[in-house]
Order: C-alpha cells, then structure tokens, then sequence
C-alpha cells in the first residue's frame, strides 16, 4: 500500500466525490457549499454541462494531438474565439498547462525579445512554484525555503499595499513608485530590465488590489525605458473581479498577459498572450511541451468563455460580490479581530489581526475551519495565513451568498469563542 506524501498541505479534510455547480458532495453524500472553487479555478461551477458536454466530445475524438507534431481544430478554434475576449493588439498566443508554465513562458519571451536579463516582481506576488516563477514570488517562504538556489535577474519592488501600513492609496502608491524609481537607479538599470512583472490583485499574498496610479506608473516608466509590462492575470482573469480582465479595473495596457486558472473550467490549460510584433521575437522552437493545449482542455475552454460571455457571469460576479462584500462587512463590524474586508468582484478577503495589530493566522484558520464544518468550504491566503478569502463560482446566485454569509457569521462566532 502507499500514501499521499505529507508535503501536501489539506485545507478542508473534505473528501469530494462530485461537483454540481458551487457544491461539492462527499463520499457520505454531505453538500458543501464551495467557496474555494479549486483555488479560483472551476469559475462556471463544477461540471457545468456545457464545459462537461464538449470535454465528452472532444475525449472520444481526439485527446491528444501534440501541438508541436499536428495542429488541431479546439485549439485553433479557441484561438479565433480567444479574440473576442483578449485585450486589443494581444493577439499572438502560446499555450501551456499551469499557471507557473505560462509565467516561465513570458520571462523567456520577455527576456529573449528584449535582450536584457533582469525582471522587477512586486512584494507579495504569487507566480508559482517552478524555479523560475518561485524567484519571483514573495507571498510568503514557504515557496522559497530549502529551493535555494533561486534563478537569478529577479529584483523584488514594493507592492502599493495600503491594508499593510494603514496607508491610503496615494501614499501607498506614492511610496512604491518612488521606492520602484530607487530600485531602478540602484539595483537593475532600465537598460538591463526586460519587465515589470504584477499580479493586478495580489492573490496569495492577501488579496490586496493594486491601484489604478501605481499601474499608471509602471506603464509609464515602462514605455520611456522600453520595459515590457506583464500582468499576471492566472487568478485576477475570466470574470473573477467583476470585470472580465483584472487589469480592466485599472485602465492599463499590458504587453503580455499572463492567464490559466479560470481558463478551462478545471482542465489543466494557460496560456499567454502578446502583441504579434513581440511574439515574433521568441526564439523559434524555444517554447513548446508535450501536454500544452491539449485537445479535451481547449474544448473545455471553448464551452467555458462561451458560457461566460453568454451567461452573463461577468456581471454576476460583479453583482453577487457587491452583496458578499457588504455581508462580511457587516460581520466584520462584530468581530474586532477582522481589521479589513478587501478585494474586487467575486475576489474577496477578510483580514484577522490581534488586538495588537500583529497578523493573526491562527484566528484566520480556526474561523476557515469553523466554516468548513459547518459546510462551507473557504481558503487562508497572506504571507501568515491572516486572510481567509472568498472565491465562489461565477454562477453563485444571491441565495447562495447569503446563505454562505450566515455560516461565515456563525463560524466567526464560533471561532472566537
Ligand atoms: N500566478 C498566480 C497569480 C497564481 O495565483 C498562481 C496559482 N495560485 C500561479 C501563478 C501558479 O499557477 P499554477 O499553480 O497553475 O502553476
């Protein structure tokens, strides 16, 4: 007999054996309500029956066509579908199956095209757990310890996290451009900087949105110094924030765009996305892998930014996160441990703080597990564990969010003793 190794971390102690939209049932028939959605991932629901529909198709037609061997009609038909809903001139795209692939991907596009070998990341991001994406990530150690060494030309600048200082925006925003201005006078000049690398929503370091300012910033020191501008759009991307991109709250341009998570329903898929002009500076052959756009994924990505664009789940998350946000805002005015209720659209976190205002991850965890027994499924993220975060399916409906708001009340109650 073997076992799961122990390195794997579980977060509900929940054994799923189906998934029906925002429910996951257990082998004992126990109905979850999901607010996790495999880590923002299965964004039309569990199983929507058109995602499950065209993935049926496609796996008795073709699995696997090998997109470096023969070319096929879901993954050319995703592509001419994906114009309709990228951000204009990204036209150009590649594909891979994860969210750290695709990260790897833009560095060695942004690297190779502008000849130059340092990338500034922001304090706080999460980009994956490959070497390469690790180096960039600072959420927290756990990515980084006993991984050393970590690949160089990785310079990390201060995120605008105004919930950190107790800041406003504009300070906080104020700050990290003038500290971004330092980094590039001290540590990598422009003329050796590829890109600025960001998650527009910092996801694993604790849901903290970037501000439109500090974007505008980057775009513009990006474009004087020929930077490249990539956003890390794997969690922020496909209707999560209530806009269909991240970025789209912000107003900015990126010169790649970075996405997976949402992409695909749950079928391991990602991709990145760029102006033709800058695509063509890869090296030819350079990106590639066996799995990447695999055939039942890109079928499933197709049905999925139907369903989303025709179902109205842009406007849904939009709608049904104004409601969520205003009911864990009101449980937070009752519970002093929570310090701050933040996010975008159906990308919400709730902070827990001691008394001291020290983080406090042990409150965030006996609240999340509080919750999970009472049948609500929620997820910790932050640097300590401080922010239990909210990331229902985009098809969640009003009763639900209330629904799963009373059991958040009761499990912080209850937390708390
Ligand atoms: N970037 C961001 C913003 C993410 O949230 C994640 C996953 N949480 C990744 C990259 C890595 O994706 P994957 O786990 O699919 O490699």
């Amino acid at each position: 007999m073997a076992e799961l190794s122990e390195v794997l971390k579980q977060a509900t102690g929940v054994l799923a054996a189906r998934g029906e939209g925002v429910h996951l049932i257990d082998e004992e028939g126990r109905r979850y309500l999901d607010f996790t959605a495999g880590i923002g991932v299965t964004s039309t629901g569990h199983c929507h029956p058109r995602v499950v529909a065209a993935a049926q198709r496609q796996v008795a037609t073709l699995i696997h066509g090998q997109y470096t061997t023969v070319m096929h009609r879901p993954l050319l038909d995703l592509v001419d579908r994906l114009g309709d809903v990228l951000p204009a001139g990204l036209d150009r795209l590649f594909f891979a199956n994860s969210g750290s692939e695709s990260v790897e991907a833009a560095l060695r596009l942004v690297r190779q095209a502008t000849g130059r070998p340092n990338v500034v990341a922001f304090h706080g991001g999460f980009h994956g757990r490959t070497v390469a994406a690790a180096s960039l990530t600072t959420s927290g150690t756990k990515v980084r310890s006993g991984f050393s060494p970590l690949m160089g030309g990785v310079v990390i600048a201060p995120f605008p996290n105004a919930a950190r200082y107790g800041w406003t925006a504009e300070q906080a925003t104020e700050f990290a451009l003038q500290e971004l201005d330092y980094v590039l006078q001290t540590v990598s000049a422009p003329a050796d900087t590829a890109a600025f690398l960001i998650e527009p929503v910092l996801g694993e370091g604790g849901y903290v949105p970037a501000t439109p300012d500090f974007l505008a910033g980057l775009r513009e020191r990006a474009d004087r110094h020929g930077i490249l501008l990539v956003l890390d759009e794997v969690q922020t991307g496909w209707g999560r924030t209530g806009r269909f991109w991240g970025h789209d709250h912000f107003g900015v341009r990126p010169d790649v765009l970075i996405t997976a998570k949402g992409l695909a329903s749950g079928f391991p898929l990602s991709a990145i996305a760029a102006p033709a002009a800058l695509m063509q500076q890869a090296w030819p052959g350079s990106q590639g892998g066996t799995y990447g756009a695999n055939a039942v994924a890109c079928a499933a990505a197709l049905a999925t930014v139907d369903v989303i664009t025709e179902e109205g789940l842009v406007a849904n998350a939009a709608a049904r996160g104004a409601e969520l946000r205003g009911a864990l805002e009101e449980v937070a005015t009752r519970h002093e441990q929570i310090a701050d209720v933040r996010g975008l659209g159906l990308m919400l976190g709730t902070e827990f703080r001691t008394p001291d205002g020290a983080p406090d991850g042990a409150a965030a965890a006996a609240a999340q597990q509080e919750a999970a027994r009472r049948g609500l499924l929620l997820l910790t993220c932050g640097p300590w564990g401080e922010v239990v975060r909210f990331i229902p399916a985009l098809v969640v409906t009003a009763d639900q969010i209330t629904e799963g708001a009373a059991i958040w009340s009761d499990a912080v109650a209850a937390a708390a003793g």
